[in-house]
């Protein structure tokens, strides 16, 4: 009989386990190797071991609890090679200054999250490269922004806070007709929901900070796919000094195992949740790609087969006074600047990851002072729903 390919939630609770290959203590959970360097018997067995992958010389360079999570991560996103980094932001970082020069040119989705989109305008044109930065939903925009420089097409598969989509097979055709790569930000959905390699993307990267550790408790980044492009990151992360800590990485691991479980229940409570906001008198508007009401619905029942994933926002009618009230009313869900943990927490996007944008460019981007921001945990149904439906109707 031939053996089955394994499912995602399968892998996520075996792939990487072996990575010390049951060195010493063949203990059922992978150790966390807690060390800045490692030793050797003599000269000739570092010559031997250096240049190794499976060896380890110092954590900087490499250590079994980052190696163990890129063979996770990869196996699950479907990719050749893997990087794990410190933060979300460094596994960018590494991307683009690892693979980019002076004189390149990339083509970004104008919705980015802030801080990806200050690198690239700021950072990377200190150094040369450029980017032009475009409606990513408008195809034939980003096709008239490539240029004979232009090597890269990056953009998020979901944007921040309105959870608008990008067309991964379609931007995926553009970049292969132009001989450029695709690079994806997959923070919002994860591999259970939407795998961009499958669909033709060239690089797939995500702030593990968010699903893939999933418990608001550690940090990472980790950027899967073309194994040149990683190999580049790699070196550049060395150098630049933006490698994981072996704890981190552990924590990033063991919240990995329950990825698939966890991806499932943030889909059907935020759908639930949407659904029940949506009714709500106070409400003005409901952002949730599961919604028939969302501008890019058709697109996520033809990406997503699973779920949606948690992540949706809501417009109050009432202004920046609703949206406090609202938040202080919440009795269960917390004010929480970040997302994807298994606790439900709400944002104020105009006064948090978007405060330094001005009023023009937050009213074009359809973000208002009543606008509020849900992460849906993996709590009980029937409590996400109550604490909001109280919260509401006590405005
Ligand atoms: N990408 C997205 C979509 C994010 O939301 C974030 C952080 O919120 C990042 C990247 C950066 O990740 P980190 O905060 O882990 O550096």
């Amino acid at each position: 009989m031939t053996e089955r390919t394994p499912g995602l939630s399968t892998l996520a609770v075996h792939s990487g386990n072996d990575i010390d290959h049951g060195m010493l203590t063949h203990a059922k959970s992978l150790p966390i190797y807690q060390s800045s360097v490692f030793v050797y018997d003599s000269l000739a067995q570092l010559d031997e071991i250096a240049g190794h992958p499976d060896n380890y010389m110092y954590t900087r360079f490499g250590n079994p609890n980052p190696a163990a999570l890129e063979q996770l991560i990869g196996d699950l996103e479907g990719g050749e090679a893997a990087l794990f980094s410190a933060t979300g932001m460094a596994a960018i970082s590494a991307a683009l200054l690892g693979n980019l020069s002076a004189g390149d040119h990339l083509v970004a989705s104008r919705e980015l999250y802030g801080t990806t989109q200050t690198l690239i305008e700021d950072d990377l044109a200190r150094f040369g490269i450029r980017a032009t930065l475009v409606d990513i939903r408008d195809l034939a925009a980003v096709q008239a922004a490539i240029q004979p420089t232009t090597r890269l097409i990056y953009t998020e598969t979901a944007s921040n806070p309105l959870v608008r989509l990008s067309d991964i097979p379609a931007l995926a055709g553009l970049a292969r007709a132009h001989g450029l790569k695709l690079l994806v930000d997959n923070s919002f959905l994860s591999p259970v929901l939407y795998r961009p390699l499958a669909e033709g993307a060239d690089l797939v990267l995500h702030s593990t900070t968010k699903y893939i550790s999933g418990h608001s408790d550690a940090m990472g980044g980790i950027l899967v796919g073309d194994p040149e492009w990683v190999a580049r990151a790699r070196r550049y992360q060395i150098t630049s000094g933006g490698s994981a800590s072996p704890f981190e990485s552990w924590l990033t691991f063991r919240g990995a195992k329950t990825l698939a479980l966890r991806m499932r229940a943030h889909s059907a409570n935020a759908l639930a949740l949407a659904e029940t906001i949506e009714r709500h008198p106070k409400v003005a508007r409901v952002y949730y790609p599961g919604l028939a009401s969302h501008p890019d619905h058709a697109l996520a029942r033809r990406m997503f087969r699973h779920g949606c994933s948690g992540m949706l926002s809501f417009t109050l009618d009432g202004g920046l006074a609703e949206a406090d009230r609202l938040i202080r009313g919440l009795r269960r869900a917390v004010f929480a600047p970040s997302l994807a943990g298994v606790a439900t927490s709400v944002s104020h996007p105009a006064k948090t990851s978007h405060r330094a944008q001005s009023a023009q460019a937050l009213a074009a981007l359809d973000i208002h002072d009543g606008t509020v921001r849900v992460s849906v945990g993996i709590e009980d149904v029937e409590d996400i729903v109550e604490d909001f439906q109280q919260a509401l109707d006590q405005l």
